[in-house]
């Protein structure tokens, strides 16, 4: 007998090669196929599931019952399936690449963490059980304050937010409730932010009802004393800095900052979500910090981004202890309570109010503390001294072909400008673009908004020497590629994702949310 002595061909055969960003047939790209709207494939009489038919009921609902059809596409469950996971497929995520967005701290979520946070005893708690039935998951959460509180050496914690925007929240609440204390609502109403600042920041203040008064930024990208000594009075109610800041620099004045606003009857909210910077270097406390929400979705890993989950709780001082919101954690002789009710707060507590239904997000605590005990203290310090070396060899290899923002070294981010594209007619949006034919995801761009045509690069601490020199190869070669003229690799940029450019204008301007059929 003989055997088939051929493998596999190995070489493409025929001449046909679809251009790139040539359109199939299919629409689909390679094995990036296309997906339609589950509106557009499902069928309204259609439904994956048996239902037994429904008693009759007297309804309840005071003539508010639906009476049409809901509507809604049925799908099988293979065809529910193949929607959402070609749709997973489109994402792209910190598991498939180096994601360098400044100001998310997008770095590997170890597999431990999920592995603890899926545990049946975390995972399945319902919120309304009998606190004596979850004394373990209240333990966590005591672990997680008691770390919270050694790493930044402040005085408490607040757990119940639930985003780095609700901790600001909480935080400004705080200020807010201790301004009232102290008679001065009507008359403290100013808070201090920079221009640098996340844009959560002035719309935290304002939500809180307080004005906002913009500190420009220093030649050095910093804060500048001499506007901030100027602007400092008995209006105002608060400064709201973050540290490191979004141009990825330490404030080197932060202590006269934090004594300045001090004196002049101010709180410093600290904007924490930088803390991977400096977590285990620097003590929040010494800083002179009031409050300071901190991302364990950013700093202690949590997959995230696109909405969620995250978890943004609130370290306090002293000074503004006492007015953390409902419910917090009580800790007695090895049994844990949460005090749900102003009525059972201890006598000096005055809690601000309630910000959430309930305690915050118990998966991300549990997947924050898995973090921090794994890494233990010392490499907690090696994660933040990690990741500033890495944003520093990023932007010693990039320096010479793209544009530092600022001379010097960096913290865990490094800012460019979109100097080096002049005259070349490639966009820093161009740029982005070309990126994603890559296989990268674009850094922030445009932000912070104190430098023309940021692009914010924070690698963070989880990449190797050889994925940082594969990124920085590739960003000298586009950077090289637009000098050397070579527009239309830019401009009709993204020719390889599954969409090409898209009108991002007009999406945020005018989003369409509903559908209907053609
Ligand atoms: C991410 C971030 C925030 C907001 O955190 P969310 O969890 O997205 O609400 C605020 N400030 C800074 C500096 C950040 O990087």
């Amino acid at each position: 007998m003989s055997m088939n002595k051929t493998g596999r061909p190995t070489t493409p055969h025929g001449d046909y090669a679809p251009q790139s960003g040539g359109e199939t047939f299919s629409g689909s790209r390679g094995l990036a196929q296309q997906e339609p709207l589950l509106s557009e494939v499902g069928a309204l009489d259609k439904c994956g599931v048996d239902f037994a038919p429904l008693p009759d009921v007297t309804p309840r609902l005071g003539g508010m019952e639906r009476t049409g059809e809901i509507g809604l596409p049925g799908l099988s469950e293979p065809e529910a399936l193949r929607h959402y996971v070609r749709l997973s497929q489109r994402n792209f995520a910190i598991d498939l690449g180096l994601y360098p967005l400044g100001s998310c701290t997008m770095k590997h979520n170890p597999r431990l963490n999920e592995k603890l946070a899926r545990l049946p005893g975390f995972a399945d708690l319902h919120p309304l059980q009998p606190q004596s039935t979850v004394q373990g998951a209240l333990a966590v959460m005591d672990a997680l304050s008691h770390w919270l509180k050694a790493i930044t050496g402040m005085d408490a914690v607040a757990l119940s937010p639930k985003a780095g925007a609700h901790g600001e929240w909480c935080g400004m609440m705080c200020i807010r409730a201790a301004i009232e204390a102290r008679g001065e609502l009507e008359t403290r109403k100013r808070v201090l932010v920079p221009e640098s600042a996340h844009g959560t920041n002035p719309a935290t203040a304002a939500e809180c009802g307080f004005t906002i008064d913009q500190l420009p930024a220093d030649a050095s990208g910093r804060v500048d004393m001499d506007i901030l000594r100027q602007k400092l009075g008995p209006d105002v109610a608060a400064i709201m800095l973050t540290n490191p800041n979004t141009c990825g620099l330490f404030e080197r004045d932060i202590r006269a900052i934090a004594d300045l606003v001090h004196e002049a009857g101010g709180y410093f909210y600290c904007d924490g979500a930088n803390l991977n910077a400096i977590m285990g270097k620097t003590r929040v406390r010494d800083l002179g910090v009031d409050a300071m929400h901190i991302n364990l979705h950013k700093t202690f890993s949590t997959p995230h981004g696109g909405g969620g989950p995250g978890a943004g709780p609130v370290v306090l001082s002293n000074r503004l202890k006492d007015f953390a919101p409902l419910p917090y954690l009580c800790a007695d002789d090895e049994r844990w309570s949460l005090v749900e009710h102003d009525a059972d707060t201890k006598e000096e507590a005055r809690p601000f109010g309630r910000m959430s239904a309930f305690h915050g997000q118990m998966g991300m605590f549990v997947r924050a503390l898995a973090y921090m005990m794994s890494h233990g203290a010392d490499g907690l310090r090696q994660a933040s001294e990690d990741a500033v070396l890495n944003a520093n060899y990023l932007l010693a290899r990039l320096k010479d072909e793209l544009s530092p923002a600022f001379d010097g070294v960096c913290m865990h981010e490094a800012l460019f400008t979109d100097a080096f594209l002049k005259d070349t007619g490639v966009t820093t949006l161009d740029f982005a673009k070309a990126m994603i034919d890559e296989g990268y995801h674009p850094m922030t761009m445009y932000f912070p908004l104190v430098v023309h045509g940021a692009m914010l690069i924070e690698p963070t601490e989880t990449e190797s020497k050889e994925s940082l020199d594969r990124f920085a190869d590739t960003l000298i070669a586009l950077a090289k590629a637009a000098k050397a003229g070579d527009r239309a690799r830019f401009t009709n940029a993204p020719m390889l994702a599954p969409l090409r450019r898209l009108d991002e204008t007009r999406a945020a301007r005018s989003p369409v949310l509903g559908w209907e059929k053609a």
